[in-house]
């Protein structure tokens, strides 16, 4: 019986053009994927060092255990989505050089939101590359300042960020554009923050494409005075942003926290790596959140 499952095995890898014989109990995990699961866990330390893997054909990741980093490799240079936190970026630059990459070929930084954790390293990373930083409209001005937008829930909760002193272009949403070769749309996500941006774009294999989505934080998360209830308006766009971002085309779903889009889980095979869902599911989440948020601030009023 052994004998005749192990030649039906060796059949179907045979059948399938596989170059590695199948053993049993044997990963399927990637190499690269199994090397940063010896080193991250779920929620993990932002400026945790993590090695570099490959998200899919011409996109990796290159962020640290708790913060995401994506280089996409164009026909005509590098592009990074995020950097990190300042201390991070230095895990995102030496990640870049690991996977055989030149920081100076990064010719443009996307942004997904003007939170420290996410963009406190484009300064330095800006100062490596002189790339450009594209950014939502009002994530812009954070970025060039290094200072919080009053209108932010989470205004007055951090230390202000270096100020980025080179090129910063504010971007729509769903207006596409071609970054060193690749096509990239912005969607307007705010809530989390006001000039918050999820990307997404088309990566293709020797045999197909897929969409990638680079769903931003949409978090309802806030100083303990902020109610998203006196900000009707944003409300309303934050609600706007999550049917928007439901229904892109979502194959592979990537996050700035990589556990909000349960990458670990994901990558060890605990939940599937692409699932056209992942949009629509992670919308869908941040809304029964937003209900539970905007519920407590009315509970809250009641009580006094
Ligand atoms: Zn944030």
């Amino acid at each position: 019986m052994f004998a005749r499952s192990l030649a039906l095995t060796l059949a179907a890898a045979l059948a399938a053009g596989s170059a590695t014989v199948a053993h049993e109990g044997a990963s399927d995990v990637a190499p690269d994927r199994q090397a940063w699961l010896e080193v991250c866990e779920d929620w993990d330390e932002w400026d945790k060092p993590a090695p570099p893997y490959r998200i899919h054909a011409n996109t990796y990741y290159v962020g640290t255990c708790g913060i995401a980093a994506i280089l996409v490799v164009g026909g005509d240079g590098l592009i990074l989505l995020d950097s990190g936190t300042e201390p991070g970026s230095k895990v995102v630059s030496d990640n870049i050089a690991a996977l055989g990459y030149d920081i100076a070929d990064v010719k443009a930084m996307l942004v997904s939101h003007e939170h420290f954790d996410h963009v406190g390293g484009m300064a330095r990373l800006q100062q490596l590359s002189g790339a450009t930083i594209y950014a939502g409209q009002g994530a812009s001005p954070v970025i060039r300042s290094g200072k919080a937008d009053p209108r932010d829930p989470q205004a007055g909760m951090h230390e202000p960020m270096q100020p980025v002193p080179g090129s910063v272009r504010s971007v729509k949403g769903g207006e596409s554009g071609m970054i060193a070769g690749v096509v990239f749309t912005p969607t307007t996500t705010p809530g989390h923050t006001i000039g918050a941006l999820s990307w997404h774009w088309s990566s293709c294999d020797a045999v197909s494409c897929i969409s990638i989505v680079y769903a931003d934080s949409l978090s309802p998360v806030s100083r303990d005075d902020y109610r998203y209830s006196d900000h009707p308006a944003l409300v309303a766009e934050y609600r706007a942003g999550l049917a928007r971002l439901a229904a892109l085309d979502c194959d592979v779903l990537l996050t700035p926290h990589p556990s909000a889009s349960e990458m670990v889980k994901r990558m060890s095979g605990g939940a599937p790596w692409t699932n056209p869902d992942g949009c629509k599911n992670y919308s869908g989440a941040i809304g029964l959140r937003l209900d539970r948020r905007l519920a407590e601030e009315e509970r809250a009023v009641d009580d006094r």
